[in-house]
């Protein structure tokens, strides 16, 4: 339980800031500085939607499963989806307001989860390398286990769409126009950053989720 998630702070002071700072995995200071939670892109390039920060997940360890079902499972893949959850927990372990703790099994049953994840076909994720579904109570990450040649998805590429997917489970629902974030579109990011964590510390400062249904790629 991270009962400090919920402490409020006021969101003044996080006007007008730029991002100019990225990188390094260190504790989130209380000014949670550097963020991009003002400067945030849509979650779904092309369309209207405004993105916004969630507290979407309520409980904390998350039970976080990857489901063990289909021709797509396998435990390299699973491996790299657990270390794109820890890369969370890594990044947020010194933070005051406890962090993003979790347990992560591969698993045929769902139950109980608060975010699960599913090997598919590109077509089965929309199109998109991952696509996540926020149902309020629990999330729906689907990644695609193949490439745009139709060939096993790389290892390290699944990896990487496996820590953006999550952070959008976690609550940062749009993209940091930093291609040093994992919440950017930028490919060559493959760590969650200082200014990852700040957002999403942000988004726990704010008011908790209310129940709802959408969907961010
Ligand atoms: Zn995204």
């Amino acid at each position: 339980m991270n009962a400090g998630w919920t402490s409020k702070i006021s969101r003044t002071g996080l006007l007008g800031l730029l991002l100019t700072i990225a990188g390094t995995l260190v504790a989130a200071d209380d000014t949670f500085e550097p963020n991009y939670a003002n400067h945030m892109l849509t979650p779904y390039q092309g369309s209207g939607i405004a993105p916004k920060l969630v507290a979407f997940r309520h409980h904390f360890p998350l039970k976080v499963v990857v489901l063990e079902d289909g021709v797509f499972f396998n435990e390299r893949y699973f491996e790299r989806v657990k270390e794109a959850c820890l890369a969370w927990t890594n990044a947020t372990k010194n933070v005051r307001q406890g962090g993003v703790t979790l347990t992560c099994i591969a698993a045929e049953d769902p139950t109980g989860a608060d975010v699960v994840f599913k090997f598919g076909t590109t077509q089965e994720s929309f199109g998109f390398e991952g696509f996540t579904s926020e149902f309020g109570t629990w999330a729906l990450i689907r990644l695609s286990a193949r490439d745009t040649t139709n060939q096993p998805v790389s290892e390290a590429r699944l990896r990487r769409v496996a820590m953006h997917e999550f952070g959008h489970a976690l609550g940062i629902w749009g993209h940091s126009p930093n291609p040093k974030d994992i919440m950017s579109l930028d490919d060559r990011t493959t760590e969650v950053s200082t200014a990852d964590v700040n957002t999403l510390l942000i988004a726990y400062a704010n008011e908790p989720a209310t129940a709802t249904t959408i969907s961010a790629p």
